[in-house]
């Protein structure tokens, strides 16, 4: 009966990975007995004996079944726990690099102990990941007892542990922790000047519970370690903060007067009245009174179809040139218009016009050095506008685009980003590219330094490194596509061990929100008179409180949002007691399990999940198999109830809110809450919704609830969802090719950490330099009277700091060979002589720190050069090139002069380097002000106005990448 149950439920080919798994299920199942005879002493044993074996010859696959049948003994002993079948399921999914989806409540944090004994028993190590340090320590703690019976380490990491505690953290047979602190983890790694201050050991297996919220959320943004930019240009932030409310003011003005004049042109002239709110919308899309206004389906679609006109025939610009500033809405960019720039500085309207940096007619007339001086002066004007513009700008997204209390909330005069995914607070991550600072200025409190990248991975990019990840969620299907394509995973849906019996409501839509947050407190109050418990997501920090504020006084309730996260695990805890009631931002306490209080459940058997066309003859509920509704399905008596307030841009997140519900068989039920007010509605998917609640003609104040909307809804996110998938498509590809390049380095990087000599690259450097040296000024051919003698000594003491005695006589008369070889030997004797000075071990410890300083130098920079090159290209889509291809050849170019530039800068340094201890303090110093944040989501990034050029350099000047070499021999070429 379930088989068949199952197969309605997950399709043909989940079934048949699920009967491929079912022989070891089996297997398992027939050690239990054995097992269960099994002392506590005998249990034990049984590591050294598996790993004994392993030693041997045998393989985990074959050790998993007597490895599970273990576990499940010993977390029944120790947890007093049996893994169910669907959990032994789970865990062999696991350990074969599949992701389990199994629902909320399932006991996947047990299921993980399957696969991490297994795996640990290689002695390689096995990290589990979990979404927050909360989660990471009580898994340890939880799970631990049964891996530590077994004679197993366990250890967490977190924030906040010493540098020795991560050491020996990482050492544990199994380690838990959140993603961020591995990812970080191992960036720090690659920064390291100690091979000892390492802490990770290597990337065996990872499990990543919440995989989706990992993997596919999490991922939207890079891992970023940064520190204090060193030469950092002025910031405007203060000055323009002032002239900026300003311009926010007048275009208020502006927007009001075009709704004014829609407003008369209404209900008669609706097109040209939608020409002046298509204005207006581009002008100030949140306005409240431009969102009532084309709240009514039908003005919105003709203000869409007009814009789209406009950018087909590329006329927006003629649209938004009465503005002050225009936003687009979808690409998240502003532009300021003349009459923005005017309203800026009213004084000089040019104020705010990039100078042209190729004036050179006016240069023309000039002497060389009054020239040299101009163009300073004007590079100098042109970063100092170009910088004043970039702040406006970002000024006027943190007034226009970023809400306090929905994007960022302020918290003891920190400006604090919010998870749009999860509505929790991301402590010390900040925007990049001034926008934090701007919304600083905006809130009025300190504006914090402008930092720059020293190293980042994608979360992508870190989980890669893994010979096996693995992991599991309640909510993976939708982004099965996903998992297979990025990280080759598979998804596999393992049935829940009990039939799920939660009722999903169809979703009833309002016009307005002020209705739709009427109706949900009506429905909760209803609630909560029959005694359930409620659990109503919200998806900002402010819709939690405006709920709060709603509700009457009697009405107790707990609010779980970002600003009290530390509490969210207690307050979840109790969310299933009698008559509960608890308001929480998206997600928030995932990971805590709601058990049903005393007196919520009233039946035991009624309302299986069931799909409306599917065979009912073998349904568990016993009124169902009549085909009789039963009142249940009309209003749910039991259980814990789900209010959703609005539909989230993915549709997991949803499934997530609504797997808070019915767990381990328990009833339950769920429904959402919308308006056409709402986001996604008003963005993604109006049109359609529109056309058809007008179609069944809808009142004012009167919802409808139809499977039809529905349905538009979830088109709409599956747009939505398509489009996230492709952004992070995106920033993987670019990040691919920075990849490629970070590998190299850091293995170049560790290799010279944990050599213990670097003399063979040293040498292999000087081999390189050296001959190219001779080369270059003896080439083939050149007569001997034009061979620059002085040129040529001059050049290999700035890279050798080694003098050649030789008369040039004896140099132009060498053969090729002997003149290398000469040049050679006098750098060998100056490098003996300072080896001798320095004795044997000090030269060795000189070396590595060279080398990694003007590695981590170079790279930083090169960091930087790589952003801006990325921010460029985009542009290059224009010009009919493809901006990736673009970018990977010129990413490779500048990848090229900077392993050059490494090795001509490494050999001079140490041919200079003095012994200077209180070097190392700083470098300390400077470690200690290092920040670690996310990148920006890609989707929010923007076009920058294009940076300085570099000047043009002349063929016979030093190449600018820094070589030494003349530039026609080097980039130039
Ligand atoms: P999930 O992560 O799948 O949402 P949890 O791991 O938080 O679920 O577990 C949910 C609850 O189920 C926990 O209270 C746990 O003790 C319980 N549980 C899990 N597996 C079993 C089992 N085999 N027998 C009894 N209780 C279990
Ligand atoms: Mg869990």
């Amino acid at each position: 009966m379930i088989v068949s149950l199952i197969k309605k439920i997950f399709g043909t080919d989940n079934l048949r990975e699920l009967k491929r798994l079912q022989p070891l299920v089996k297997q398992i199942n027939e050690l239990e007995v054995d097992f269960e005879q099994k002392t506590d002493d005998e249990l034990k044993a049984m590591t050294p004996l598996f790993r004994e074996r392993l030693k041997q010859g045998e393989t985990l696959d074959s050790l998993l079944p007597e490895a599970f049948a273990t576990v499940r003994e010993t977390s029944r002993r120790t947890l007093d726990m049996r893994p169910f079948d669907v959990q032994l399921i789970g865990g062999i999914a696991m350990h074969q690099g599949i992701i389990a989806e199994m629902a909320t409540g399932e006991g996947k944090t047990l299921v993980s102990t399957l696969p991490a004994y297994l795996n640990a028993l290689t002695g390689k190590g096995v990290h589990i990941i979990t979404v927050n340090d909360y989660l990471a320590k009580r898994d340890s703690e939880w799970m631990g007892t049964l891996h530590r019976f077994l004679g197993l380490t366990v250890s967490v990491i977190h924030h906040g542990i010493s540098q020795e505690e991560r050491i020996s953290a990482y050492k544990a047979d199994i380690t838990y922790g959140t993603n961020t602190e591995f990812g970080f983890d191992f960036l720090r790694d690659n920064m390291a000047l100690q091979a000892d201050m390492q802490v990770q050991q290597g990337y065996n297996f990872a499990i990543i519970d919440e995989v989706d919220s990992i993997l596919v959320d999490e991922a939207r943004t890079p891992l970023i370690i940064s520190g204090p930019v060193e030469r950092t240009g002025k910031q405007y932030f203060q000055d323009l903060k002032t002239p900026v409310e300003y311009l926010m003011r007048s275009q208020s003005q502006l927007v009001s007067k075009l709704l004014n004049d829609a407003e008369a042109l209404l209900p008669d002239n609706e097109y040209e009245a939608c020409q002046h709110l298509l204005k207006a919308k581009r002008g100030a899309p949140k306005n409240k009174r431009l969102m009532k206004l084309i709240k009514d389906g039908p003005l919105k679609k003709i203000i869409d179809q007009i814009e789209m006109d406009n950018i087909r025939d590329k006329t927006l610009h003629e649209v938004d040139a009465e503005l002050f500033f225009s936003i687009d809405e979808r690409s998240n960019t502003i532009d300021l218009s003349d009459q923005g720039r005017l309203a800026l500085s009213p004084q000089d309207p040019d104020f705010f016009v990039l100078p042209d940096l190729s004036m050179s007619e006016e240069l023309a007339d000039l002497s060389d050095d009054e020239r040299l001086a101009k163009q300073q002066q004007l590079e100098k004007d042109f970063s100092e506008k170009s910088e004043k513009l970039q702040n406006v700008s970002q000024l006027l997204k943190a007034y226009s685009l970023f809400e306090k209390d929905i994007n960022y909330v302020v918290n003891e005069g920190k400006v604090q980003i919010v998870d749009e995914f999860t509505g929790r607070i991301l402590p010390g991550r900040r925007y990049s590219d001034g926008l934090h600072q701007a919304i600083e200025a905006k809130e009025g409190v300190r504006i914090e330094a402008e930092t720059q990248t020293l190293a980042s991975i994608t979360i992508q990019n870190y989980f890669r490194m893994y010979a096996k990840i693995s992991g599991m969620t309640g909510t993976a299907e939708t982004e099965a596509a996903e998992f297979i394509k990025i990280y080759k995973l598979k998804v596999l849906v393992i049935p829940t061990n009990r039939p799920v019996r939660r009722i999903d409501y169809t979703d009833v839509v309002y016009k307005t929100k002020k209705e739709k947050y009427k109706a949900i407190i009506d429905e909760i109050i209803r609630m909560n008179e029959m005694g359930r418990p409620v659990l109503v997501g919200t998806v900002s920090v402010e819709s939690s409180e405006l709920l709060s504020r709603m509700l009457p006084k009697r009405i107790k309730h707990s609010i779980l949002n970002a600003k009290r996260h530390q509490e969210e695990a207690t307050i979840v805890l109790n969310a299933g007691q009698p008559g509960a009631v608890t308001i929480a931002t998206n997600m928030a306490g995932r990971g805590t399990d709601i058990k049903l209080g005393e007196g919520v459940i009233h039946c035991e058997s009624c309302c299986y999940l069931c799909e409306a066309d599917k065979n009912c003859s073998d349904c568990p509920d016993p009124v169902k198999q009549g085909k009789k509704m039963t009142g249940c399905k009309k209003d749910m008596p039991c259980g814990l109830h789900i209010i959703g307030t609005e539909r989230h841009e993915s549709r997991r997140i949803d499934r997530q809110l609504r797997g808070r519900s019915a767990r381990q068989g328990d009833p339950g039920s769920s429904r959402f809450f919308l308006s056409l007010e709402d986001d996604l509605l008003r963005i993604f998917g109006a049109d359609r919704i529109s056309g058809i609640m007008n179609r069944f003609g809808m009142e004012e104040g009167e919802p409808i609830e139809h499977k039809l909307i529905t349905r538009a809804i979830e088109n709409a996110q599956k747009r939505v969802e398509n489009r996230n998938f492709e952004v992070r498509k995106h920033l993987l590809q670019y990040d691919d090719v920075m990849n490629k390049q970070r590998e190299i380095i850091y293995a170049l990087r560790n290799r010279a950490l944990h050599d213990a000599s670097l003399e063979d690259l040293i040498q292999q450097h000087i081999d390189e330099i050296a001959p190219g040296l001779c080369d270059e000024y003896f080439h083939e051919g050149i007569p001997p009277e034009e061979i620059d003698i002085k040129g040529f000594k001059e050049d290999v003491f700035k890279h050798f700091a080694t003098p050649l005695w030789n008369t040039p006589e004896e140099l132009i008369k060498a053969k090729p060979e002997e003149l290398e070889q000469l040049v050679l030997d006098a750098i060998d004797a100056v490098y003996h002589k300072r080896e001798k000075q320095f004795g044997t071990e000090m030269m060795r410890q000189i070396e590595k720190w060279v080398f990694l300083r003007v590695q981590d130098e170079l790279w930083k920079d090169h960091l930087l050069d790589m952003d801006h090159l990325r921010e460029g290209i985009g542009l290059r889509g224009y010009a009919q090139q493809d901006p990736l291809r673009e970018y990977q050849k010129e990413a490779y170019d500048l990848f090229l002069k900077l392993d050059s530039h490494m090795k001509i800068e490494f050999i001079e340094k140490l041919f200079t380097a003095q012994i200077m201890p209180r070097e190392e303090i700083r470098e300390q110093e400077q470690q200690k002000n290092i920040v670690l944040g996310r990148g920006k989501d890609p989707d929010q990034q923007e076009k920058k106005p294009t940076k300085r050029k570099q000047p043009k350099v002349g063929r016979n000047e030093p190449c600018p990448c820094g070589s030494g070499k003349k530039h026609k021999k080097c980039c130039g070429q």
